[in-house]
C-alpha cells in the first residue's frame, strides 16, 4: 500500500489531499544523560510497515521521561532520542499495511509503542509484558515533537469530546494507575493508601474511589494533599511531618497501598501501612532501585507484593470512556515544548500541581 499524506489539520473533503511529507520537525532531544534536552529540528524518517505519522497536539511530561533523560534505570535508552509517551494528535500519514486507523483520526501514543502480538503474554491480554515490546520515548522516539511515528496497531483512538490536553495525561498517568487499582483488587469499602500525589497519584485517587475504595493520600507537600482531598481522598497524611505507618495503622491498616512516590522510603512506608492480608503495588521506578522489606512479617501477615507496568490498549479505552463520562478530572497545565528543561526542573522540585502538558 502506498503512503497517503494530508496537510496537518485538514478535514472534510480535503482530507485526502496529498502534500509532501515533512522533511524535518522540531523536537526535544536527549543527547547525553543528565544534560539539558535540546529543542532542535530532527529529520522525519520514512514510515515502515505498520507505522503511522501523527501530528502531535499535546504531550504530557511523565516522571518516567526524567528517568529516561537521566539514564536512571538498569535498562537504558540510547541517545540521541526524543522522550514522551503521552503524545496525542491526528494521524497524517499511513505506512504500508496499516488498517487499524485512518488519516485524520485522533490517537494517543502510549508507552507500549509496539508488541509482537503473538507471544504468550500478547495473546493472554498481557501485551505489556511482551519481550519484543518497543517503548515510546525510550526505545523509539516519542511525543516531545511536532510529529511522532507510532505503530497503528498500538495507538488508541481518543473519543470525540475528550480534550487532547486531558487525553495526554490519561495516556500514561491515567492508564497506569487505573491498571494499578485493578491489580490491587480494590473493592467497595477497602482502605486504599496512595503514596505520592503527582501526575499518577492524582488519578490513582480517583480510580480507587471509583472502585469503591476509601482513599488515604500521602505526600510531602501540603498543596498536593489539599488537591487530593478535592479529588476524593478521605484522609491525607504529610509524611514530612507525620509517620504514615502509625497514622494508617490507627485507621486499621490499608487493604491496598499503591507506591507512586519516587522514593524507596515511601515503598517501605507503604508496606508498613498494610493490614494483614493486604496488597502492596509497586508502580514508581526510583533511580535508587532497592527496598528493604521483612520476610517474616510478609509471610505471617499474608502480604501480597505485586509490580504493575502501565496498562493495555483495552485499559486505556476504559480510561477514556470513564473520562468521557465525566467520572475523572485531569489536573494539568499547558506549556510550550521549548520550556521542556524548566518544566523538568519544576517537576523535580515539586512545583507542579499534577501534570505538565506540552504544546509542540
Ligand atoms: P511525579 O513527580 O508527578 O509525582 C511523584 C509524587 O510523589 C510527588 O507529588 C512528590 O511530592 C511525591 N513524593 C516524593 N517523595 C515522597 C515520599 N517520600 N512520600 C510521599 N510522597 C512523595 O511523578 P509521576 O509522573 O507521578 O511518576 C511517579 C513514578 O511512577 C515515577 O518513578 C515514574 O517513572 C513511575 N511510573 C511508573 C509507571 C509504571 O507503569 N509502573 C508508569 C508511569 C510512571
Ligand atoms: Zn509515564
Ligand atoms: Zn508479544
Amino acid at each position: 500500500m502506498s503512503s497517503s499524506i494530508i496537510e496537518p489539520g485538514a478535514s472534510g473533503p480535503q482530507a485526502d489531499a496529498r502534500v509532501s511529507r515533512p522533511q524535518s520537525y522540531r523536537a526535544a532531544v536527549v543527547h547525553e544523560f543528565g544534560a539539558p534536552l535540546s529543542v532542535e529540528r530532527v529529520r522525519a524518517a520514512a514510515l515502515t510497515a505498520g507505522q503511522v505519522r501523527v501530528k502531535v497536539e499535546a504531550s504530557g511530561l511523565c516522571h518516567t521521561d526524567i528517568h529516561a533523560a537521566h539514564g536512571d534505570w538498569p535498562v537504558k535508552p540510547s541517545p540521541p532520542f526524543v522522550p514522551g509517551h503521552e503524545g496525542v494528535g491526528r494521524v497524517v500519514e499511513l505506512g504500508p499495511g496499516v488498517t487499524e486507523v485512518a488519516v485524520g483520526e485522533r490517537v494517543a501514543m502510549p508507552w507500549l509503542g509496539y508488541a509482537c502480538g503473538s507471544c504468550d503474554h500478547c495473546v493472554s491480554g498481557w501485551e505489556t509484558l511482551c519481550l519484543e515490546q518497543k517503548n515510546m520515548g525510550y526505545s523509539i522516539d516519542g511525543g516531545f515533537g511536532e510529529y511522532a511515528v507510532a505503530y497503528g496497531r498500538y495507538v488508541v483512538r481518543v473519543p470525540d469530546g475528550i480534550d487532547s490536553f486531558d487525553a495526554a495525561p490519561l495516556t500514561c498517568a491515567g492508564v497506569t494507575t487505573y491498571k494499578a487499582v485493578k491489580v490491587a483488587g480494590t473493592r467497595s469499602s477497602d482502605l486504599v493508601a496512595v503514596f505520592g500525589v503527582g501526575g499518577l497519584g492524582h488519578l490513582a485517587i480517583q480510580y480507587a474511589a471509583i472502585a469503591g475504595g476509601r482513599v488515604i493520600a500521602i505526600d510531602l507537600i501540603d498543596d498536593k494533599l489539599a488537591l487530593a482531598r478535592e479529588l476524593g481522598a478521605e484522609f491525607t497524611i504529610n509524611a514530612a511531618t507525620e509517620d504514615p505507618i502509625e497514622a494508617i495503622q490507627r485507621l486499621g491498616g490499608a487493604d491496598q497501598a499503591i507506591a507512586l512516590a519516587v522514593s524507596p522510603r515511601a515503598f517501605e512506608q507503604a508496606y508498613g501501612s498494610l493490614r494483614r492480608g493486604g496488597t502492596l503495588v509497586f508502580v514508581a521506578l526510583p533511580a535508587d532501585n532497592e527496598v528493604r522489606l521483612p520476610i517474616f512479617e510478609t509471610v505471617l501477615n499474608g502480604i501480597t507484593i505485586v509490580g504493575s507496568i502501565v496498562g493495555t490498549r483495552a485499559d486505556l479505552r476504559e480510561v477514556f470512556a470513564l473520562h468521557g463520562a465525566g467520572r475523572t478530572h485531569v489536573i494539568r497545565e499547558t506549556r510550550p515544548l521549548g520550556d521542556v528543561n524548566d518544566a523538568i526542573a519544576d517537576l523535580e522540585a515539586g512545583r507542579v500541581a499534577a501534570r505538565i502538558v506540552f504544546e509542540p
